[in-house]
């Protein structure tokens, strides 16, 4: 299957008002290009240097998410090129993006990355913070807090699966803010459970440009 007809058919079922993030990491600008060529704009990434590359190598016009865990040092690389922050997972990362994105004049969109799954390894605040969190969002003027990033467990057990996507959609909702109309969850072997249970932004890799 080709990238383009991969891309084609995700979005033939995705529903009006649902973006498609083409999740290009490890792979070479070559296929972001093709992919392109196809019509997609938006793309992820995982790593700084290598979005930064892509992003001076590729066309103005796309529009880049940063997907992977940044650490604060290597937030100056990722500022001058993102559209979207989605992985913002500790309250020292979004001060430095706050500060970094002033100092361009900026202001940075950003999704908070929320921990759903059962696994104790995946980062993200939990959903108690969020709330916290966001009742001092005025201390990040320079930040855009767009909503909720979050992976679900990796179990082939659809209604737990879908039970945690519930869960990031009810704190999502919970959440008044104007500013906040982005709900990223699901990736290729989940993304059609996330699309039912409320998301805006799907992830997917895979799917499109093979294994990585
Ligand atoms: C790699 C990655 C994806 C894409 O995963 P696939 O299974 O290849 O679709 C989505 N979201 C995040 C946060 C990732 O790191």
């Amino acid at each position: 299957m080709s990238i383009a007809s991969q891309i084609n058919m995700i979005n033939g079922e995705l529903p009006q008002g649902v973006k498609l993030v083409a999740v290009s990491k490890f792979k070479p600008v070559s296929a972001v290009l093709e992919a392109y060529s196809a019509g997609q704009r938006a793309f992820g990434e995982s790593r700084p240097k290598e979005m930064r590359d892509k992003a001076l190598n590729s066309y103005p016009d796309i529009e880049w998410h940063f997907i992977g865990h940044l650490q604060t040092n290597k937030v100056k690389l990722v500022v001058p090129y993102v559209s979207m922050i989605e992985s913002v997972d500790s309250v020292r990362l979004l001060s430095e993006i706050d500060r970094c994105s002033a100092s361009l004049g900026r202001v940075t969109d950003c999704l908070l990355e929320v921990h759903i799954a059962r696994e104790e390894t995946k980062q993200g605040f939990s959903p108690d913070e969020i709330g916290v969190l966001m009742q001092n969002a005025l201390q990040f003027p320079n930040i855009r807090f767009r909503g909720l990033m979050g992976m679900a467990s990796n179990v082939s057990d659809t209604e737990a699966v879908r039970s945690e996507f519930r869960t990031l959609k009810k704190l999502f909702d919970s959440i008044e803010r104007p500013s906040f109309d982005t709900l990223s969850m699901g990736m290729s072997h989940d993304w059609k459970i996330a699309v039912e249970e409320g998301a805006t932004i799907v992830r997917i890799g895979t799917l499109i440009f093979g294994e990585r």
